[in-house]
């Protein structure tokens, strides 16, 4: 309807000025799972879209305690003294699989939420990584066309989150904790490769010293690894985000990185592969559902899986039958 039309050129047209609240309306517009607001949302992030390429996407991981919301309440206030405006999103797969969740509640970065240059959006809500992952993404179109200039996406590293975060953010920053000497056990070996930066937190007080040897020793691993196609050698950096030191250079070395990479042509490549790859990750996340969600396909699978339970078929002849059904559905 007109009325309706009138109201959605104004939604746009004030998230393009910059407005939290239309900022807010909007991602819960593309977060929602109603086919009518799927046709708005698709609109609304084609028209935001010229809007949204000045920007750093900044993806920040770190097993829970390791200080994420504390870092990035120091780094987004930090950020915002220099004139940046910040945006945090999260990707929290926990909150989709069961309904508690690792990194949404409220209480988290108190100070930075008061700030009025400063967005932040818990977790989407979904059923799997994958669409929780696409919501995000076109969050982080919509926080763009909204002004923000720094776009931090936080996760907790369950299951493939990192990867995931990876694939949508241009610098990937992994927070750890000096200790023990194990420094290098315990931790998903592809996360290391992933990372543009380890920044050691909590390098404050008695702790200041391991922090120091953790360094020393997470450079040493670095050097192990084959360089990275962008050319860019990932940096080891210490912080501190309850005393709020070290904040400013983990800023200079993504500055640093930004510059190197724009120059070099790679910043710009590779969004262009993610976007790409995000293509691809549509339609795949899109034709499952259309599988799994159609109810003569749920039936059918159904049958298929108690042949299989009684050895009347093999996994493969059964798959085969089924993807022939779908293709025959219409
Ligand atoms: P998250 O689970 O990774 O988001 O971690 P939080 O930010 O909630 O921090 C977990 C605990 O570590 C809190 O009690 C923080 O106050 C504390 N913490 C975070 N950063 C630092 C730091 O740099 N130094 C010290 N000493 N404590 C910190």
């Amino acid at each position: 309807s007109r009325k309706s039309k009138f109201a959605e050129e104004d939604l746009l047209q004030r998230l393009l000025n910059g407005n939290k609240t239309a900022l807010g309306r909007a991602i819960t517009l593309v977060e929602s799972n109603q086919f009518s607001h799927r046709k708005k949302a698709q609109q609304l992030l084609e028209d935001a879209l010229p809007h949204s390429q000045n920007s750093i996407r900044i993806g920040i991981t770190g097993v829970p305690g390791v200080g994420k919301s504390t870092f990035i309440e120091s780094f987004g206030s930090y950020l915002i003294q220099q004139g940046k405006r910040v945006a945090v999103l999260a990707v929290d797969p926990s909150s989709s699989v069961s309904r508690g969740s690792i990194l949404g509640d409220k209480t988290r970065m108190e100070n930075l939420v008061k700030e009025e240059n400063a967005f932040i959006r818990p977790s989407a809500s979904g059923n799997s990584l994958g669409g929780v992952a696409k919501k995000t993404r076109e969050s982080i179109i919509l926080c763009e066309a909204a002004g923000f200039d720094v776009v931090l996406i936080e996760t907790v590293g369950v299951g493939q989150s990192e990867t995931t975060v990876h694939s949508m953010t241009d610098f990937f920053l992994l927070l750890k904790l000096a200790g023990a000497g194990d420094e290098l056990q315990g931790i998903k070996r592809g996360i290391i490769e992933m990372a543009d930066a380890i920044v050691i937190n909590k390098a404050d007080g008695d702790n200041i010293k391991a922090a120091r040897e953790a360094k020393l020793e997470f450079n040493r691993a670095l050097q192990l690894y084959p360089s990275k196609e962008s050319g860019w050698k990932p940096k080891v950096a210490l912080s501190s985000a309850l005393k709020q030191t070290g904040i400013d250079s983990v800023w200079e070395l993504i500055s640093e990185f930004q510059a190197t990479l724009k120059e070099n042509g790679y910043f710009q490549k590779n969004r262009k592969e993610q976007n790409k790859f995000w293509l691809l990750q549509t339609i795949n996340e899109h034709l499952k559902n259309r599988f799994y969600r159609n109810p003569v396909m749920k039936n059918e699978l159904e049958i298929q899986l108690k042949a299989i339970e009684n050895n009347e078929i093999t996994a493969f002849a059964a798959a085969d039958l089924l993807i022939e059904k779908f293709e025959n559905l219409d």
